[in-house]
């Protein structure tokens, strides 16, 4: 069986087929846009190089009435001096209604009691959570797309594993509202764990530890046949690195006998604990200074008295772990592998305590605070159909036309171009001559009107057709793409059921520029095209009457006078001089003739064949 290429998957250069699809981790507090570039999955920078996206949102109004938003980092600065109008952590109100809010009031929004959905009043109106998270969305969608200097297919949005309905749709309105097409929203541990490729890996029960700022979740997950369940979710809405920085920075002024008086010394003594907590991650000792309304504050720190600090509360998110693997009637050695996700697990101290737990070493390869929207990445590239380079892996749409060819060298199209596959269309053909028992099927890909134009790929013959009458045998002809693009063609004569086919596969023959050149040229040519096949119809109408006649006066010719003989043979004579001129009209009207100038023969031949066939029976047998 030939074995033959129809396209090139992955190579096509058309625009269309190129499938920009991204994981975008909305987070409460960080977002990232990720997608797989170069066989892997990286996280997009911004300009300045930043991954990270701060989930903020400013609104602001100008003295001419204008709005306009600041998203990010220049949303976050501005949280202190406008912190009714920037909104931070969003995620907290997505697909809730006032009442759901824990303690609004410690919040400084003034929030609004909408039907569906809390809203917060801003200088620019009510925003609705929906909103917020749209702003968000679409600045890591342009971001995107400034990257690839193109549209996206689509995006996998992550959405925490306890997310009930309304915040799920929430979600999905805001990736709406963002222009985004939402390929699927993936849960953030289910997104952890395949980005660490564990959904390659063994099946079994695996554990996702997520320590954000201020959130901390636990997932179990249970892979079977290469697919993840959320077997059991818990955690805690009010813990994480923010907890441990306001324990840290209380330990500092202690240790410096001093006290932190106005929201500005409260706002600096965190943030200066924040970063010696981070780099006490990588160094054993740290300083702690910043400028206070009493002084200066400077205190020397060690990485032991960090994790001595932060032990109650990583012991608190171990009761949660251990909540949740009771409920769901597992032993932590039953879990084969433990995912560290959030910013928080980069503490030596979390990672010690977690591994002790489990009795085993937690996955860190990957950056935590990366992890999630890399694994929504991995997920959105499978699901627009592209291979783990990131090329288009199927032939998801053909990339040009299949067809046949019939009489005259013209192409008989079957499956149009941009059909999507997998896909099956058949049609039926006939024979061209009385008696003809084979038929030969060619296989062609291309836009032009003409077999020479378009590029050959398969040619089989089917054999075995009982002797008919021209058109009176029906050859369906069946073309069928699978999703790997995997061509087959079959014929079968539908009244004697033979049957004849080719597999025709897919390799990397056609490179995009052949496949390109034969799209302009079908599209260049396209008139020309439709006025050489209308003439080659024709000519393939003529000979199929010059055949027939030839085939009756052959049988049956003696039932003409020589003067009908006569007229008959000028008729098709002059057919034949009007074939090799290209001039339509003039051959349509000369075929025309020749089926009239021999109508009263073909009724003649009707009567002789009645009669022969009544020969010698009664009436009765009839
Ligand atoms: P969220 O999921 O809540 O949006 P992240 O996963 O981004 O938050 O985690 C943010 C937290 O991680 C902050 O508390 C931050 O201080 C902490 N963090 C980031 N880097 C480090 C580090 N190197 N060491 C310790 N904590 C870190
Ligand atoms: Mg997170």
């Amino acid at each position: 069986m030939a074995l033959l290429q129809i396209s090139e998957p992955g190579q096509s250069p058309d625009p269309h087929q190129r499938r920009i699809a991204v994981g975008i981790d909305l987070g409460t507090t960080h977002s990232l846009v990720a997608a797989v570039r170069h066989g892997s999955a990286e996280c997009l920078p911004d300009e300045q190089g930043r991954v990270i996206l701060p989930s903020a949102v400013r609104y602001l109004v100008d003295d001419k009435g204008r709005t306009r938003r600041q998203i990010g980092y220049e949303a976050m600065s501005a949280q202190a001096e406008d912190p009714l109008n920037t909104i931070v952590s969003v995620k907290r109100f997505m697909g809730r209604k006032l009442s759901d809010l824990v303690d609004p009031g410690r919040l400084p929004y003034q929030f609004e009691d909408q039907p569906g959905m809390v809203g917060v009043r801003t200088v620019d109106g009510v925003k609705s959570p929906v909103e917020v998270s749209a702003e968000i969305l679409a600045s890591l969608r342009q971001r995107a797309e400034d990257t690839f200097n193109d549209d996206l297919f689509g995006a996998v949005i992550t959405v925490p594993a306890y997310f009930d309905d309304a915040q799920r749709q929430a979600t999905k309105d805001a990736a709406q509202m963002a222009g985004l097409n939402v390929l699927r929203l993936l849960n953030e541990p289910t997104a952890a764990a395949i980005a660490y490729g564990l959904d390659n890996g063994a099946e079994g029960l695996y554990a996702i530890y997520d320590l954000g700022g201020g959130t901390f979740d636990i997932s179990l997950l249970q892979l079977s046949r290469g697919v993840f369940e959320v077997v059991a979710t818990g955690g805690d809405s009010a813990l994480g690195g923010d907890d441990i920085d306001h324990l840290l920075a209380d330990a500092a002024l202690l240790d410096a006998k001093m006290q932190a008086v106005t929201p500005q010394d409260k706002r600096s003594v965190l943030v200066a604990a924040r970063r010696t907590k981070e780099k006490l991650s990588t160094d054993g000792s740290a300083h702690l200074s910043c400028a206070l309304s009493g002084g200066m504050l400077s205190v020397s720190l060690t990485r032991e008295r960090l994790a001595a600090l932060a032990k109650p509360l990583i012991d608190k998110s171990l009761a949660s772990v251990k909540r949740v693997l009771r409920d769901a009637k597992v032993k932590p050695d039953e879990v084969k592998g433990v995912v560290m996700v959030g910013g928080s697990t980069r503490m030596p101290a979390v990672r010690d305590a977690v591994g002790a737990f489990f009795g085993q070493t937690p996955l860190t390869d990957l950056n935590p605070d990366e992890v999630v929207a890399l694994g929504a990445a991995i997920q959105a590239n499978q699901l627009a159909g592209n291979n783990v380079q990131g090329e288009l892996l199927l032939l998801d749409v053909l990339p040009l036309s299949l067809g046949l060819e019939t009489m005259g060298g013209l192409v008989e199209r079957i499956v149009p171009r941009n059909t999507p596959i997998p896909c099956a269309r058949a049609q039926d053909f006939t024979t061209f001559k009385d008696g003809q028992t084979a038929l030969a099927v060619h296989v062609v890909q291309g836009e032009r009107e003409q077999v020479e134009h378009c590029r050959s790929l398969a040619r089989f013959e089917l054999r075995g057709i009982p002797p008919m009458a021209a058109g009176a045998a029906r050859i369906r002809v069946s073309f069928q793409v699978d999703a790997d693009g995997l061509l087959s063609v079959s014929a079968k004569e539908q009244l004697s059921g033979v049957e004849a086919a080719v597999v025709v596969k897919p390799s990397y023959g056609l490179s995009d520029e052949q496949v390109a050149n034969m799209l302009r040229e079908g599209f260049t040519t396209a008139a020309a095209d439709m006025k050489d096949r209308a003439l080659r119809e024709a000519r393939v109408e003529a000979e199929r009457m010059l055949e027939a006649t030839r085939t009756a006066l052959a049988a049956d010719g003696d039932l003409l006078s020589p003067e009908q003989r006569a007229e008959i043979d000028a008729l098709m004579v002059q057919i034949g001089s009007r074939c090799d001129r290209g001039d339509l009209d003039a051959l349509e009207s000369a075929t025309k003739a020749l089926a009239q100038g021999t109508e009263a023969f073909a009724a003649e031949r009707m009567n002789r064949s009645i009669r022969q066939a009544l020969a010698g029976r009664k009436v009765d047998q009839v």
